[in-house]
């Protein structure tokens, strides 16, 4: 399982339409966009529990 590693929601996929060279994962919850994709759940667990208690104001979930 993947997740973003910004806000660390499992609602990522694939980024399809771009050129196929790179790999680019978009994050559905706050739209991070890029390579790099985290697949350690406890980790997720707590960057999505700052995120929701910090940055959260930036978005209303
Ligand atoms: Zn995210």
């Amino acid at each position: 399982m993947k997740f973003c590693p910004k806000c660390g929601s499992a609602e990522v996929y694939w980024a399809s339409g771009l050129p196929q060279l790179w790999s680019i994962w978009e994050c559905k919850d706050c739209g991070y966009r890029g390579a790099l994709l985290i697949e350690d759940s406890e980790l997720a667990t707590k960057i999505r529990e700052r995120y929701l208690k910090g940055d959260g104001k930036e978005k209303a979930i």
